[in-house]
C-alpha cells in the first residue's frame, strides 16, 4: 500500500503521515528530512547552494538513513543521528534552495521510490503525489492559513529551546513555500486526484482519522 501526502510547511503533514502510519503498520517516510539532512550536511562542509556541481557530487556521495525505532523516526546522515540538527532554523532557511536543483531532486527520488518498492508506505513532501509515487492508491494534499502553519511551527521551535520572532518566521515560511511552488520540478501543486484536508480549523487527530476512514473504505 503507498499513501502519498503533500502540502506546504506546517499543515500537519508530518504529525498526520506518522500516526497513520503507525495506525495502519506500515513504514512512515518523511522526505523532508531527506532534503533537510543534505542541507545540514552542505552547511557543515560550507558547500556553496548556488553551486550545482558541488551539490550533485554530495547528492550523490550522501548516505541518508531513515529508521523507525518505535519511539519515532531517526535520521542518520552518513551514519551519523541528525534528527535534531535537520530542524534548525539555518537549515529550514537554505533547504528549498537545495532542493530546487534538479540533479539532487534526481537522487533523491530515485532513494524515495526505491525504499517504496521495497516496503508499504504513507510518504510525505511536496512532490510525492505526482512525482515520487503518481500511482499510490491514495493521495491527500494537507494545507493550511499561513497563520495557523506559522504558529504550528513557531510551536515546534520554541519546544525545541529557539526564540521565536513569528513575523519573521511567517515571512521565511512564505519565501519557502514561494520556493518550493515555482521550481522547474517536482514544485508542490495539488494533483486533481488528491483529496484537499484544510487542518485551520481542525486538530491533527481529526485529519488522522479522516485520512484512516478514506483508506479503510478502500
Ligand atoms: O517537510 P519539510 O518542511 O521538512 O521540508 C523541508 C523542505 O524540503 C521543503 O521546504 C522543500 O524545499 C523540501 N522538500 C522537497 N520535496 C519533498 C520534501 C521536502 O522539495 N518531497
Amino acid at each position: 500500500m503507498k499513501i502519498a501526502i503533500d502540502g506546504p510547511a506546517g499543515a500537519g503533514k508530518s504529525t498526520v503521515a506518522r500516526r497513520v502510519a503507525r495506525e495502519l503498520g506500515i513504514l512512515y517516510i518523511d522526505t523532508g528530512a531527506m532534503y533537510r539532512a543534505l542541507t545540514w550536511k552542505a552547511l557543515q562542509l560550507k558547500i556553496n547552494l548556488s553551486a550545482p556541481e558541488e551539490l550533485h557530487q554530495l547528492a550523490a556521495d550522501t548516505v541518508i538513513d531513515i529508521r523507525d525505532h518505535g519511539d519515532g523516526t531517526r535520521i542518520y546522515c552518513d551514519g551519523r543521528e541528525v534528527t535534531t540538527e535537520i530542524r534548525s532554523p539555518e537549515v529550514s532557511r537554505m533547504v528549498s534552495v537545495l532542493a530546487a536543483d534538479d540533479k539532487v531532486r534526481e537522487v533523491m527520488v530515485e532513494k524515495q521510490r526505491a525504499i517504496a518498492s521495497r516496503n508499504d508506505v504513507v510518504m510525505d513532501g511536496r512532490d510525492i503525489t505526482h512525482c515520487v509515487l503518481p500511482d499510490a492508491e491514495y493521495k491527500f494534499y494537507l494545507t493550511a492559513s499561513l497563520d495557523v502553519r506559522t504558529r504550528r511551527r513557531g510551536q515546534e521551535l520554541e519546544n525545541q529551546g529557539y526564540e521565536v520572532d513569528l513575523e519573521q518566521l511567517k515571512r521565511e515560511i512564505m519565501e519557502r513555500d514561494q520556493l518550493d511552488m515555482s521550481r522547474k520540478v517536482g514544485p508542490l501543486k495539488i494533483t486533481p486526484d488528491a483529496v484537499v484536508i484544510d487542518t485551520s480549523d481542525i486538530d491533527c487527530e481529526s485529519a488522522v482519522q479522516y485520512v484512516l476512514d478514506i483508506v479503510r473504505e478502500g
